[in-house]
């Protein structure tokens, strides 16, 4: 619904102010108190609430936002119990939300916003907003102001609605004007809406401006430009959704369009059931079984009607990671991508802009075919030298995580691969670059194309036309700007790296960009060893963790007493190779657990998860949020540096030939040696 051109607040409505003192909160939630902004300031309001907080990962396996809402801000948990009871925000009969600072950080999940919008709220009010919450708040209608502006409110003032919208781009303008995501659509289809096109001189391009430009709607060949802050309207090529996120887009597209409604281009976009395949091997997962079955009843009537490509599990096996499966399959050079989950950057790797989005905008522009994009600024890594033996891709990232992400450089900005340290990389290692760009806070990234890189999709795409692949890639443009700069990185300096699992106490979180060099870490014993996800399940991970095992079975060595080693393939087609040369066998004889292609333990969702707080984890992931797979300690590491720990039973880097040189007091257990092996 259009919001009004003057906002104020309906008599009888009330405000809830999401406090530091709980007791605040409570009895606001019972009804026997109603507060003032006059009252309080800003340092009283609750900083930085996540949209964990909001809306738990158990909560989003209800699809229907009303349901959603039922449990929303769930996760704030006081003295061990729910500071919001089931239903205390729908019936509180609340129309405003006022919080303090980066309300909505964490995961892009766009439930958080849903719990709100269907609990009755119409304003959120803080002092800033995380950038993807915020723009989910924007897709749903739900209107933002700063304190200020509520003050007024609460005073009887009448705020015009073009004080809420001024600061945004032209088209985010007109979706607020609307009153989201879908309105603004329909009144696009109806012609009521005229959209702005940026009309630039010719101008150097990065390769995420060319993409863009490429897709961009309403212009002619010979004004394809754009720079950083252009509102564009774009073509989408392709996209997916799986298991976890499959549902509400069917739900909103009922909901919006009727249960006749139709995509046009079903074949350009894919479901995938991947995520949650494996959910009733983890013990904290079982009570949610029948809503995960009906998440996956769900995907299975969306594929149905809208007839789109089908990547579901058959025999209760998955064909491999969205992501993983995308660039074997789907992804050519040029694309313009979108999908329902943040690692959609992975199609980077392809020479493709990809990047995930949230339902409510999946659902819009697979019924529309087109997206509205603000042009991010970009940020370059020009590769050169060669890795040293025992460090991959994954230590790259975890570099750059630590040396550029953690600064905020490249925050929100486009970041692009270059140089002959790429082309001396591996499809499958550049596809790890591209992947851990969600974990940069990062727009996405992609990475300049060469030969290798259509040679690789040929031939996972037998038939392929290399020249069409070739004349569709882009490189940057001499001259293009990079507002994040352009920085050099030397391969051959990188070190086997970790990111350690924080310290909660000293408040330091778990997080990614906690890297540090695995000689700095000290002695540090390991429970399991995880080897797989999308960022480490492919082809040359495989090959990695099975040179380490190789050498390890060859020196007579099995997994560590004590330790779990788990081996996940990202697909059936990395499955496929891992078996037919023997990988397998190998894993096997050493004593690691081989499990079927999906995404498991990634998202706590699979064997290979920890059970306890005190349990250790060093995994090939690529993100070690807390409790993200299990309540233990989680670090982070390279496919080298996994497999060699799960061997010493202790974080180590790998160092080629490591197993028959024991002179070095490696700490494995002897006992471990399995008689049967025979060098
Ligand atoms: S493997 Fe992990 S990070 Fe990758 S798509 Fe699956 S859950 Fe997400």
């Amino acid at each position: 619904m259009k919001p009004p051109e003057v906002l104020t607040l309906t008599p009888g409505k009330r405000v809830l102010f999401l406090t530091k003192d709980p007791g605040l909160i409570r009895r606001q939630l019972s009804g026997e108190l109603d507060l003032r902004m006059k009252d309080l300031r800003v340092e009283d309001l609750l900083d930085d609430i996540n949209t964990d907080a909001m809306t738990p990962a158990w909560v989003c396996f209800d699809y229907k936002p009303e349901d959603i809402a039922r449990n929303a801000y769930a996760g704030l948990i006081v003295n061990g119990e729910r500071l919001f009871p089931a239903d205390a925000l729908r019936n509180g009969n609340f129309e405003v939300i006022v919080s303090g600072y980066r309300k909505g950080v964490g995961s892009s999940r766009e439930t958080a916003t849903q719990c709100e919008v269907f609990s009755g709220i119409r304003i959120a009010v803080a002092a800033s907003f995380a950038p993807i919450h915020a723009g989910n708040n924007i897709n749903q209608g739900l209107l933002m102001a700063d304190h200020a502006m509520l003050a007024r409110l609460q005073a009887g003032e009448g705020v015009p609605l073009r004080e809420f919208y001024e600061d945004h781009d032209p088209i985010t303008q007109l979706i607020i004007r609307e009153g989201g995501l879908f309105p603004f659509s329909k009144a696009v289809a109806r012609g009521e809406v005229e959209l702005p096109v940026p009309h630039n001189a010719p101008r150097p391009m990065t390769m995420g401006e060319k993409i863009l430009a490429r897709h961009m709607r309403g212009v002619g060949d010979d004004e394809r430009y754009i720079k950083p802050g252009d509102a564009v309207v774009v073509d989408v090529d392709g996209g997916y959704t799986h298991e976890f996120t499959t549902a509400q887009v069917h739900y909103f597209l009922e909901q919006e369009y009727g249960s006749d409604y139709e995509i046009p281009n079903p074949g350009k976009f894919a479901v995938f059931e991947d995520h949650l395949i494996y959910a009733d091997d983890v013990q904290r997962m079982r009570p949610f079984m029948d809503k995960i079955e009906t998440l996956r009843t769900m995907q299975r009537s969306f594929q149905q009607h809208t007839g789109c490509r089908d990547f579901s599990a058959k025999d209760n096996i998955s064909p491999g990671i969205c992501h993983e499966v995308a660039r074997e399959f789907i992804i050519d050079p040029g694309d313009l991508i979108q999908a329902t989950d943040s690692h959609t950057c992975m199609g980077g790797v392809n020479n493709a802009l990809a990047w995930g989005v949230g339902a409510t905008e999946y659902a819009n522009l697979v019924h529309s075919g087109f997206t509205t994009v603000e042009v991010s600024e970009s940020i370059r890594f020009e590769l050169t030298g060669t890795l040293q033996p025992n460090v991959t891709a994954k230590d790259v990232m975890l570099h750059i995580l630590l040396h550029y992400a953690k600064p905020q450089l490249t925050l929100d900005r486009i970041i692009e691969f270059t140089g002959p340290g790429v082309r001396s990389l591996s499809l499958d290692e550049r596809a790890t670059l591209a992947n851990m760009a969600t974990e940069c806070s990062a727009r996405t990234a992609i990475v300049e194309a060469d030969e290798k890189t259509f040679e690789w999709i040929a031939a996972m795409r037998p038939g392929a036309d290399i020249d069409a692949l070739r004349a569709r890639a882009v490189s940057p443009d001499p001259g293009a700007e990079y507002a994040g700069g352009v920085h050099t990185v030397d391969l051959s300096t990188i070190e086997p790296m970790v990111a350690h699992p924080g310290d909660p106490d000293h408040g330091i979180p778990s997080d990614p960009t906690n890297g540090a060099s695995v000689e700095e870490i000290g002695d540090v014993a390991i429970d399991i060893a995880y080897a797989g996800s999308c960022t480490a399940g492919k082809i040359d991970d495989f090959l990695f963790y099975h040179q380490v095992a190789k050498e390890a079975v060859d020196a007579g060595l099995r997994v560590a007493e004590g330790v779990k080693f788990y081996v996940q393939f990202g697909s059936q087609a990395v499955e496929r190779f891992a078996r037919e040369n023997g990988l397998v066998d190998t894993f096997e004889r050493a004593g690691a657990i081989v499990l079927n292609p999906g995404c498991g333990a990634c998202i706590g969702c699979g064997p290979g998860v920890s059970e306890v707080g005190e349990q250790v984890t060093v995994s090939a992931i690529n993100r070690n949020y807390k409790g993200r797979s299990g309540p233990g300690k989680l670090w982070l590491a390279s496919p080298l540096t996994v497999a060699a720990s799960a061997f010493t039973g202790r974080i180590v880097a790998y160092q080629p030939g490591m197993f028959e040189t024991r002179s070095e007091p490696l700490r494995y257990n002897a006992a471990t040696i399995d008689p049967n092996i025979t060098n």
